[in-house]
């Protein structure tokens, strides 16, 4: 096995468990390293620190332990049964909510790892390539930690890892057509984790959606952002009198509108396909309550000015046009935007509309996205729901 040594004054953070060594602290010649290998990490003076896999990246090693162990079946079976404990323990995987995300990479100490279950279907997705090679440790740690109730194994790394590597997405265990249906707070939804964006859903907002639900009730609401309508149908199902649901992707609107129909819903239910900036300069109509939840505005700091630009333009013009006493569930997922940041940007669109608003929630990412606390950068989902007067 491969070694590499970091640079006196770089050890801290691994010493305080940061999972992440940047290339700059590493003093070793990689040259000769191929993307993916497992490394063991030492100090200057050759003393164990963790062990990890490598990758020619500006995040050298992703570490998966801080003590001397065997990256085996036997390590992967403990993480992987350890992060399902957890959601079990919470109760996230009932009769009524059978969507889950069972590994959050870094949040589960399986850094680049992501494991979601729709309904006995785990779709896998690496964001490194040394995951990416221990697929068949997952594969079997998955249905070790989950028996007879695991029916399905969809690997889907194409989109997510460099384009140097040759990725090929398929079944890694049994198999499942597309969609699958699965449930979330009862609601029907069909998922395509071969077609659809990312795993097939966007998980992360599921206790998020059930807020508004509780909102909801003979209100109007505008779902920009949409994709396959996750906050319309929770809106729906809590009898929401008008549901306009939009999204700039055709592919979008059709899961959107094919989740409306499963659900019976369509009598109080449009779906528009805009540009949701373009849109929402001037509303057709005078909401009760609009959702805002773009894809990331910023995926790197250098973009992150733009970024608190484009969510102040489209919240001011939420805030202008709402009707008084609405509601407006507003969401960033960029990382590099944090919390202070993000609420400081509302603010700002509130002060440019000159109407008054309040905050009345603070939202963020559910416990099956956990943030591990060495880890402070997997905090990404930050929302506020506001109350315009
Ligand atoms: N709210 C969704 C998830 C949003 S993901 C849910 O609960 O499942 C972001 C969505 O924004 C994607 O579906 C993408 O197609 C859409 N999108 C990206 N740019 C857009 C734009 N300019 N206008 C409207 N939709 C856009």
């Amino acid at each position: 096995m491969k070694t590499v040594q970091i640079h006196r004054n770089k050890v801290d953070a691994i010493l305080r468990k940061h999972p992440w060594i940047f290339s700059g602290a590493i003093t070793s010649n990689t040259d000769t390293f191929s993307d993916g290998e497992i490394v063991t990490v030492v100090d200057a003076k050759n003393n164990f620190l963790a062990r990890g896999h490598f990758q020619h990246a500006t995040i050298a090693v992703r570490v998966l332990t801080f003590d001397d162990l065997e990256l085996n079946q036997a390590f992967f079976n403990d993480k992987i049964a350890k992060a399902i404990q957890l959601r079990m323990s919470l109760n996230l995987i009932t009769k009524e909510n059978t969507i889950c995300r069972l590994i959050h990479g870094e949040g589960d100490s399986l850094p680049g790892l992501i494991v979601d279950f729709y309904n006995g279907v785990a779709v896998v997705q690496c964001h490194s390539i040394g995951m990416y090679n221990s697929i068949e440790l997952i594969t079997e740690g998955l249905k070790n930690a989950f028996g007879k109730q695991l029916k399905a194994i969809y690997s889907k790394s194409s989109d997510t890892l460099p384009t140097r590597t040759e990725v090929e997405d398929a079944y890694v265990f049994g198999k499942c057509t597309t969609p699958h249906q699965a449930l979330e707070h009862g609601v029907k939804i069909n998922i395509d984790w071969v077609n659809g964006q990312k795993t097939g859903f966007f998980i992360d907002q599921r206790e998020n959606r059930y807020l508004l639900g509780k909102y909801a009730s003979g209100k109007k609401v505008l779902n920009t952002f949409c994709y396959s309508g996750g906050f319309s149908l929770l809106a729906l199902k809590n009898n929401a009198s008008l549901v306009h649901s939009l999204d700039s992707s055709k592919k979008a609107i059709v899961l959107t509108d094919e989740n409306v129909t499963l659900n019976e819903f369509n009598d109080r239910h449009a779906s528009i396909v805009a540009d949701a900036m373009e849109y929402m300069k001037e509303l057709p109509e005078d909401y009760d309550i609009i959702v805002l939840d773009p894809p990331a505005f910023a995926k790197h700091r250098d973009k992150r000015h733009k970024a608190i630009q484009g969510y102040k333009r489209l919240n001011a013009h939420a805030i202008r046009q709402i009707k008084p006493g609405g509601l407006i569930f507003t969401f960033s997922c960029s990382q590099v935007v944090d919390k202070n940041m993000f609420t400081n940007t509302i603010i700002a669109a509130a002060i440019e509309s000159g109407r008054n608003v309040r905050i009345i929630e603070q939202l963020h990412q559910p416990a099956d996205h956990p943030i591990n606390a060495f880890h402070p950068e997997g905090e990404y989902l930050k929302g506020l729901v506001i109350q315009v007067d």
